[in-house]
């Protein structure tokens, strides 16, 4: 089996040997699945695998825009046309220096899985631009964002790529890029997810990442007798995916520690409560602050400058910033300091070694594709809703996240349960989400 693994990630590491993240991604899924296609004769002698890893199409684009003093600026801009087996491309666009086509090449791939898993109609895709959006103006924000729909326009729509948020990708961003596809293309169609209220968007889209995470988490932890309740909880990250985790681990009963962001961490002793955390919902989201003016406002919590959460002691650590945040030292340090889960809000934040740490202290472990599919799953129902012309209650689409993220959570155990009894939640959603893309596939023959 070894020697099968090694072959196939020599043959992805030959294609794409200048893309690590790509790798790292494709890697994690080949460990888990491989084993399973052998077993399992529908499977052999298709290269399945080797599709899949093959983005069905790459674009890349100019996006050239006009600063506020004149200047121009020259961005590229991206689609990653993964997987389209089971439905339209469907993922979020990321802004930031970063981005590149290794980076969206795993989340377009880990979108794949992720999306299957929803139990939604939906295919995988991702995009996005090396443009920062932190320091811009809304003017240039609004031009950026219209250059590049001038292209992107072309390449998707309802029933063809759906692109949502990621980092650096708000409702600010949603709704400048939607009226330039809706001014090019003169039709008001649910083309984009994450919408405002008033034009197509769905209630619970902005809350459902993190409000799914720690449903997700909350399953984990009942399958062990435990829950929320009175659980010290570390959280990176201070966007959208950990606001709205805090928000709903706050409503189960537990204390929340720390918050994140690129410059360092914060530390409130006594833990960020409602009123607290509105205070950071505006200063990201409204002032677009830093976190470390958290601590100037608060005396109980200190801002550690440069450094990550993960050395606090707690019981429930949610990583929602970004890739690779958690290393193997830092896992070795939660597990040795009593944390009994980590579910990841954020896309692949964990290094394989730090999954390692965690499959080795048989704590609780789920991987960003299970545990943050709440996002692109009410995307899903914002398309549902956009396709009926209808609106669902707020209610209605808490619920249906929450049945969601259990059915996920169901699927991870159906698959990843180990003989010992100890469930590996990496094995459970990569296998589960391979099943459906993979049997669509065979279906549709070699396309
Ligand atoms: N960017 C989010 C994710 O990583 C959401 C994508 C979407 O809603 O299409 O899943």
């Amino acid at each position: 089996m070894e020697a099968k693994i090694k072959a196939f990630m020599d043959e992805v590491k030959t294609r794409n040997g200048h893309e690590p993240e790509f790798i790292q991604a494709v890697q994690e899924v080949a460990e888990t699945v491989i084993p399973y296609i052998a077993k399992h004769k529908i499977y052999n002698g298709k290269n399945i695998l080797l599709r899949m890893v093959e983005p069905e199409r790459l674009i890349s684009f100019r996006v050239a825009w006009v600063d506020d003093d004149g200047d121009i600026h020259v961005n590229r801009g991206y689609r990653i046309q993964m997987n389209s087996a089971i439905g339209p491309y469907k993922g979020g666009l990321r802004f930031h220096p970063t981005v590149n086509a290794s980076i969206l090449k795993f989340l377009a791939f880990e979108q794949v899985f992720k999306n299957s898993l929803t139990t939604l109609p939906m295919g995988g895709g991702k995009g996005g631009s090396d443009f920062d959006p932190k320091g811009k103006s809304d003017d240039e924000v609004m031009r950026f964002c219209h250059a590049f729909m001038l292209e992107l326009n072309r390449h998707i729509g309802p029933n063809t790529d759906v692109p949502a948020g990621d980092i650096g990708v708000g409702a600010r961003e949603i709704g400048f890029l939607f009226g330039m596809y809706k001014k090019i293309r003169n039709e008001f169609t649910g083309v984009l997810t994450g919408k405002g209220r008033s034009w197509g968007g769905s209630l619970i889209r902005p809350e459902a990442t993190g409000y799914g995470t720690v449903y997700f988490a909350q399953s984990m932890m009942q399958t062990n007798g435990m829950d929320f309740k009175g659980k010290d909880v570390v959280i990176s990250g201070s966007g959208n995916v950990a606001q709205y985790a805090a928000e709903k681990a706050l409503h189960l009963g537990a204390k929340i520690l720390t918050l994140s962001d690129s410059q360092g961490y914060i530390h409130d002793t006594d833990g960020i409560d409602e009123e607290k955390l509105a205070y950071v919902m505006d200063l990201k989201n409204n002032k677009r602050g830093r976190i470390s003016e958290y601590a100037d406002k608060y005396s109980s919590a200190t801002f550690y400058k440069g450094e990550t959460p993960w050395t606090v002691k707690c019981d429930i650590a949610l990583p929602c910033a970004t890739q690779n945040e958690l290393d193997g030292e830092d896992a070795k340090a939660l597990v040795k300091n009593g944390c009994v889960c980590v579910a990841e809000g954020a896309n692949m934040p964990s290094t394989p070694e730090a999954i390692h740490e965690f499959h080795e202290g048989k704590i609780l472990f789920a991987p960003g594709k299970a545990s943050n599919a709440g996002g692109v799953a009410t995307s899903g129902l914002e398309m549902s809703q956009n396709s009926l012309r209808i609106s669902w209650s707020r209610e209605e689409v808490d619920q249906r996240l929450k049945d969601i993220m259990e059915d996920i959570h169901d699927s991870c155990v159906k698959y990843g349960k180990d003989d010992d009894g100890y469930c590996n939640y990496v094995k459970g959603a990569n296998i589960a989400g391979f099943v459906k893309v993979a049997d669509a596939m065979l279906a549709q023959g070699v396309i």
